[in-house]
């Protein structure tokens, strides 16, 4: 045999023994939804097609690209859905992968109780939303909500930074010079949106030695309900030099289905 074929025929017996171990490790561990544990195939990216069809009914949706909210195109006046117009809002533009819903809550729930391994799904979803948002192209840093340490202890992992290390992007870095200075109520307790604006008031700082005077900054959350906590996040940031806020959500709460 010459040398080619040899090497070939290596190449071959290889692969074959590839498949070979492939297929019984399928056997032996076969691969499990992440959400449900049904059986999948290695092709299906974690979910099984009933998870990803309930997923897919929380996305898609269109919406205001100022506030996030569900708002058919026709309803936005020069960018701004009747909900926003009038409002204060510090960043200029919002991307979100769907509504605070169904499955999509019940997976994001999952992924801040430390079902971490649903950050390639999120992130997946995460990732769709961002490319299809009109900003892009402009991010030059991406900045994840920061939680208090004392939250992170308890937690053992903010959920955006695990989040945010899925996002692609060819050119900006992650940043983690916004800082929560002050522990705060959870959200989730407070009823009025004017209760919520003041739970996080002043509760952001930025680090001493940041980058961001100047630059396009994209905020990375989980959730936006009320949009107090997003608000306070790119009203710091803006104080702080950036030159432009946008903000990147899983979800919006708050919305029909
Ligand atoms: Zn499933
Ligand atoms: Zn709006």
């Amino acid at each position: 045999m010459d040398k080619k074929k040899e090497k070939r025929a290596l190449t071959l017996t290889r692969q074959a023994s590839g498949f070979a171990l492939q297929s019984l490790n399928q056997l032996l561990w076969p691969a499990a939804c992440i959400n449900c544990r049904e059986n999948i195939c290695e092709t299906d990216n974690g979910l099984c097609n009933k998870c990803w069809n309930e997923l897919l009914v929380c996305t898609g949706a269109d919406y205001c690209p100022r506030c996030g909210r569900d708002a058919s195109r026709a309803a936005q006046l020069e960018g701004l859905c009747p909900d926003c117009q009038g409002k204060e809002i510090h960043f200029d533009q919002i991307a979100r992968a769907g509504i605070y819903a169904q499955s999509l809550q019940k997976m994001i729930l999952d992924f801040k109780n430390g079902k971490t391994e649903l950050d390639s799904v999120l992130g997946f979803l995460a990732n769709s939303a961002l490319q299809g948002s009109g900003f892009y192209n402009d991010i030059e840093l991406f900045v994840p909500v920061p939680l208090h340490w004392s939250r992170r202890l308890a937690r053992g992992y903010n959920q955006s930074q695990v989040l945010i290390k899925k996002l692609k992007h060819p050119t900006a870095p992650i940043r983690t010079n916004l800082v929560r200075i002050r522990r705060t109520k959870a959200q989730p307790t407070m009823t009025s949106p004017t209760a919520r604006a003041r739970n996080v008031a002043g509760a952001f700082a930025v680090r001493c030695g940041h980058d961001f005077t100047g630059r396009k900054i994209c905020i990375v959350d989980d959730i936006k309900t009320t949009g107090a906590t997003l608000n306070e996040c790119a009203k710091t940031v803006k104080q702080a030099g950036a030159a432009k806020v946008f903000a990147l959500v899983l979800a919006v709460a708050g919305q029909k289905m």
